[in-house]
């Protein structure tokens, strides 16, 4: 997630002026349903592969929105939350934890969540052609 490769290919993903492709599952024609803060542990896309991902992708092909984000941090860790127990921690919960949260170190963590802070919805046809 921090060399911003493409989530499928592993290239370099997309950036121009307006920023870094990212899909997500979201309504494009209703932004007011999305989340108040976009987080996703889907790491950035390259344009040949944000049009295939759209066309074959089950969850995509139904709907999904392409962003040109300008801004966006690691906000923290997705993965399986343990609690304390004995002689082994026990398994809680698949959870989202922030980084300023302090459980961190109780999850066995399995992908970054990023947060996309200043974006721009764009049309991916466009953007490919
Ligand atoms: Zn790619």
């Amino acid at each position: 997630m921090t060399r911003l490769l493409c989530q499928v290919c592993g290239g370099r993903a997309d950036h121009n002026d307006d920023g870094v492709l990212w899909l997500l599952g979201e309504d494009p024609r209703d932004p007011a349903s999305w989340p108040e803060d976009l987080l996703t542990s889907h790491p950035p896309l390259c344009l040949p592969c944000a049009a295939k991902s759209v066309r074959l992708c089950p969850h995509l092909s139904q709907r999904y929105v392409a962003l040109r984000v300008r801004e966006f941090y690691l906000a923290g860790v997705w993965g399986t939350l343990h609690r304390p127990g004995f002689p082994l921690p026990v398994v809680a919960d698949a959870a989202g934890v922030a980084f300023d949260d302090g459980r961190p170190r109780w999850l066995r963590a399995h992908s970054l969540i990023t947060r996309l802070e200043t974006f721009t919805p764009v049309d991916l046809a466009t953007e490919t052609h």
